[in-house]
């Protein structure tokens, strides 16, 4: 992924065609577009690359099934096709894997209208699909997953889909980009925009540097508000901010085979989703208004996905002590009244006097075909100069080492993804700090001490480093020992 000290300097070289502010899925991807169209191409990310949504998700790359309850056809057409390519173009990142949606007496939707759901679902797939839907009785349901909930139980139906690891997926994207010809640096926040300038603030060094860009994209998810504000102070706010909340635990503790959907307390749809020795549930989706940076779930959130578990499965309930680690997102929806789960997920576009250009809402499934048409809006005329064979072409990142050597994954992280933190690796580089009993803790010296040595770092920094990661396992369990800010979910319990 290239030298970040090189990265700086090509940033400020010259004067960009576009500058994306943002290392989410949403930036990465359209930073991937623009150099496939011949556009110089700069990225920049205030903290580290898909450390906001874009790590935080259910981690599914598929259609929304649930959306078509809304009749977003539109949505789940576009979802479910990007789905299939994305299975081709990154089958190292993007699984395949059953989902299992039981249906119970009373449940909003019945056996019938999961079916005509799950015919359409399959349809959009066309001939893709490696295994069309199949309707189950109740016994055939029970077969499945033998720890689901007799009682009432009417039957269902199991469907593919598929799991990613989120991080994991934006920075191949962003490493595409770069082999097309971007440059992107993490640690970098924008601070101020005055027409083509822009002020960034070098959250390593302490420096201050100013790009130039023809075309400026704030693709910033949640914060996308501030960084209107850094353009135009009146501008008013376009999101509302949603938080979801998955808890992990072991996959003793819920032995599931494939992904099960299930209901929480106020009947939202919910997913169990085995990952290796783990199953991690979620998620929650309440309004929420307090600081956007260090997300975490809190007791209500924690509380309510242990008692969805407790509704769904017939297995001993599971208990605060099961919960091996939580995570916390903000979904970037598009202002609107009323239940957070109607919002729509689609996206939109908006251009500001100055000419500052802001995409929100989406989803991380759809990143390439959004990408596409913010490029479309941004660059017109630019569609023909990509080559579709390459935009479909395969992401890079199948040749992480997978061997248990750590130092190996290390190395890599470091010099050839750009983890320049020690949260950086344990959090976004690997999925340790999620997927591991001790959240990675007994490897964090033998990783200060890797780093330290790769990255240079002085005593001083090697303890602030450690604390910091100490600082976000503490987050991770902050509901243990009272609320997280903003969350207004109280409401709901
Ligand atoms: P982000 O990933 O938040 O990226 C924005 C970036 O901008 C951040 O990294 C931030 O640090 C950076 N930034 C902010 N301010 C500045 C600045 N001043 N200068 C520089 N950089 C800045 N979608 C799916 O397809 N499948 C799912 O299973 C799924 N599950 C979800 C579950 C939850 C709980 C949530 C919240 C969302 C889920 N989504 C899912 C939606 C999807 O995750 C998001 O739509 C997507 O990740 C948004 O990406 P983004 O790049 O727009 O935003």
């Amino acid at each position: 992924m290239g030298n970040r000290s090189a990265m700086l300097q090509a940033l400020q070289d010259s004067e960009h065609d576009l500058l994306v502010i943002g290392g989410g899925i949403t930036g990465a991807g359209v930073a991937r577009e623009a150099s496939l169209r011949g556009l110089s191409t700069a990225l920049v990310e205030r903290r580290d690359f898909a450390c906001g949504t874009s790590s935080r998700s259910t981690k599914l790359v598929h259609g929304g099934l649930r959306y078509l309850r809304n009749f977003d056809f539109g949505l789940v057409r576009e979802a479910v096709s990007e789905r299939q390519r994305l299975l081709a173009m990154a089958p190292h990142l993007v699984n395949p894997m059953g989902f299992l949606f039981p249906v119970y007496k009373g449940d909003p939707d019945g056996r019938l209208k999961l079916h005509l759901g799950l015919t359409l679902y399959d349809w959009f797939a066309g001939k893709t699909v490696p295994f069309r839907h199949k309707m189950l009785d109740t016994a055939e349901v029970l077969e499945q997953e033998p720890t689901l909930k007799q009682e009432s139980l009417r039957g269902g139906a199991l469907y593919v889909d598929s799991t990613t690891d989120d991080s994991r997926l934006t920075l191949s994207v962003l490493r595409s980009a770069l082999h097309y010809g971007a440059v992107a640096a993490n640690y970098l926040e924008v601070t101020g925009i005055q027409g083509d300038r822009v002020e960034l603030q070098d959250g390593l060094e302490g420096k201050r540097i100013e790009v130039r860009a023809r075309q400026i994209l704030n693709a910033t998810g949640p914060w996308a508000d501030n960084v209107r504000h850094l353009d135009d102070p009146t501008a008013p706010p376009l999101l509302r901010l949603t938080k979801g909340v998955h808890i992990t635990v072991g996959r003793d503790r819920l032995p599931i085979r494939q992904a099960v959907t299930m209901r929480g307390p106020d009947d939202r749809v919910m997913f169990a989703v085995p990952s290796g020795e783990f199953t991690y549930i979620g998620t929650t989706d309440t309004d929420y208004t307090g600081p956007l940076d260090d997300v975490s779930a809190d007791a209500t959130d924690v509380a309510y996905i242990l008692e969805a578990a407790a509704r769904s499965f017939d297995t001993e309930p599971l208990k605060a002590g099961d919960v091996v680690s939580t995570w916390a997102g903000l979904r970037p929806l598009l202002r609107s009244e009323g239940d957070p789960s109607r919002v729509s997920r689609d996206y939109h576009i908006y251009r500001s006097v100055s000419g500052l250009v802001t995409i929100a809402g989406g989803k991380l499934t759809a990143f390439r075909s959004m990408a596409s048409h913010i490029v479309d809006e941004l660059f017109p005329g630019t569609r023909e100069k990509r080559n579709l064979a390459q935009s479909t072409a395969p992401l890079p990142g199948d040749d992480v080492p997978r061997e248990s050597d750590l130092a190996a994954r290390v190395r890599y992280a470091v010099e050839k993804e750009m983890a320049v933190r020690l949260e950086d690796f344990f959090r976004r580089r690997t999925g340790l700090m999620l997927f591991s009993k001790d959240n990675g803790r007994s490897v964090v010296d033998a990783v200060a001490e890797q780093m330290a040595s790769l990255l240079d770092w002085s005593r001083d920094r090697v303890a602030f480093e450690r604390d910091n990661l100490m600082h976000q396992f503490d987050l991770m369990f902050a509901w243990r020992t009272g609320c997280a800010p903003g969350n207004e979910g109280a409401a709901r319990a």
